[in-house]
C-alpha cells in the first residue's frame, strides 16, 4: 500500500509533471515571471470554465476575499454576517478592514451558514453576506440570494474550498459556486481543489463596473499607469504559479469525481455503523466536490480515535477544533454561546480523513477497517 497522505500532491504532479517542468521553463525562459502569457491565458480559461464574466488573479485567497469587500465599498461600522464555522481567514479580512463581523450558527447536516441564524442576524447596519461552501459542498445559495435581495445586502462566496461545484437552483439551473453572488473568491493554496505550487487566489465577478475596481484594486489603485486613484494593494499571481493552474484546471473536474468517489467508498463502509454520521451527498450531483471529508463521531470518542488513528499511521484531522465566536480575536460580548449549539457541536465531533485525488481502493479499505474496529 502506498504511504498514507491527507493530502498527495506528489503522485498528482507525476502525472502532470511534463507539461508543468516545460511551462516553467517556458516562464524562465522568456522572464515573464509576473503577469506574463500565461496569467492571462489562465484568466480567459477560468472565465470560460466558470461561466463568469470577470477572474482577477491575485496572490492568495484571503487577499482575493480583502479584496473584494474594499471593491464592494464597504465601510467601518458595516455589518458582515458569515458563518461561525470556518477557516478564520473569512473573519479575519472582515475585521482587518474594521468592517464589524457577525458570526452565525451553520445548519447540521450541510456545515454550511444557517439560513434562519443569518435572518435573526440582519440588523439596519448588515451590508453583506458571506457564505463559505465550506468543505467543497455549495451552500443554500437561492436562500442567501432572497434574503440578500429582499434586505439590499452584497453577497460575497468564500469559495476557497469548493471551486468546480454546482450549484443547482430551486429552477433547476446549474450554476458554478462562487459566480452567483455579487462578487466570489477563491484560493489556489496547494491543497485545494484547484491548487498551485505556492500561494494564488482570484476574485470573480459578473459586474463589469465591480470588476474594473477589483483591478484597480489589486494593482496599487491605479487605473492608468501611476495615478492612483483609490487605496490599492499588490496582490499579484505569478506566472509560475499559472502555468500549474493551466495544467490542472482542464482535469478539474475529473479530479472532483475523483474526490467524489473516494467520499462515497467512505460513506459506503461506513453506513454499517450507527455512532457515525457521514456527509450525505449525491455522487451522480456535482454540488459536492469534497475539499474535504468530514464526517463525525457521535460517540464521545472522536478525540480517542484521533489519536489512534495517528497511532496507525492514517493521517487525519480536526477542520476546524474551535469555534470563531470563542477564539481570542474574535470572541465579542456581543456573541452568546447557546446561539451557536451546531458549530459547538460539530467542533466536538467532526474529524476529517485523507482526501485527495489518487486515494486507491486499498487504502480506502485499511482506512475504514482501522477506524470501524475502533468506534
Ligand atoms: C484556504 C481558505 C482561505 C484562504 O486562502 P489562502 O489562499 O490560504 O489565503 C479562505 N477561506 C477559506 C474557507 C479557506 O479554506
Amino acid at each position: 500500500m502506498k504511504k498514507l497522505q491527507m493530502v498527495d500532491l506528489k503522485s498528482q504532479y507525476e502525472h502532470i509533471k511534463e507539461e508543468i517542468n516545460a511551462g516553467i521553463q517556458e516562464v524562465l525562459d522568456t522572464t515573464t515571471y509576473i503577469n506574463g502569457p500565461k496569467v492571462h491565458e489562465f484568466q480567459k480559461s477560468l472565465e470560460q470554465y466558470l461561466g463568469v464574466k470577470h477572474v482577477i488573479p491575485c496572490a492568495n485567497g484571503t487577499d482575493a476575499l480583502q479584496i473584494a469587500m474594499m471593491g464592494l465599498g464597504l465601510k467601518p461600522g458595516d455589518e458582515v454576517i458569515t458563518a461561525d464555522f470556518t477557516f478564520a481567514a473569512t473573519v479575519e479580512v472582515v475585521a482587518l478592514l474594521g468592517l464589524t463581523p457577525v458570526l452565525v450558527d451553520v445548519e447540521e447536516d450541510t456545515m454550511n451558514i444557517s439560513i434562519n441564524a443569518i435572518k435573526k442576524a440582519i440588523t439596519a447596519k448588515t451590508k453583506a453576506i458571506v457564505p463559505v461552501h465550506l468543505f467543497g459542498r455549495a451552500a443554500n445559495m437561492d436562500a442567501i440570494m432572497d434574503l440578500a435581495k429582499e434586505h439590499n445586502l452584497f453577497v460575497i462566496e468564500d469559495n476557497a474550498q469548493a471551486i468546480g461545484a454546482n450549484y443547482t437552483s430551486a429552477n433547476g439551473t446549474k450554476t458554478k459556486v462562487g459566480t452567483i453572488g455579487h462578487v466570489g473568491a477563491t484560493s489556489f493554496f496547494p491543497s485545494k481543489n484547484l491548487g498551485c505550487y505556492g500561494d494564488g487566489g482570484a476574485i470573480f465577478t459578473n459586474d463589469d463596473a465591480l470588476a474594473h475596481t477589483l483591478r484597480g484594486i489589486v494593482n496599487h489603485g491605479m487605473y492608468e499607469r501611476y495615478h492612483h486613484d483609490v487605496v490599492g494593494v499588490n496582490s499579484r499571481l505569478d506566472s509560475i504559479q499559472a502555468v500549474v493552474l493551466n495544467a490542472k484546471l482542464p482535469k478539474l473536474d475529473t479530479y472532483g469525481q475523483a474526490r467524489r468517489k473516494a467520499a462515497k467508498a467512505y460513506n459506503d463502509a461506513f453506513s454499517v455503523n450507527e455512532n457515525i454520521i457521514t456527509p450525505a451527498f449525491d455522487f451522480e450531483g456535482d454540488d459536492h466536490v469534497f475539499h474535504q471529508y468530514v464526517m463525525r463521531i457521535t460517540n464521545g470518542k472522536r478525540d480517542a480515535l484521533l489519536a489512534h488513528l495517528q497511532e496507525k499511521g492514517i493521517p487525519c484531522a480536526i477542520y476546524y477544533p474551535i469555534p470563531l465566536h470563542v477564539q481570542k480575536a474574535y470572541a465579542d460580548v456581543r456573541y452568546n454561546d447557546a446561539d451557536f449549539p451546531i458549530t459547538n457541536k460539530l467542533c466536538a465531533e467532526v474529524i476529517a480523513l485523507p482526501m485527495h485525488t489518487e486515494l486507491e481502493k486499498d487504502q480506502i479499505d485499511f482506512i475504514t477497517t482501522t477506524i470501524l474496529n475502533f468506534v
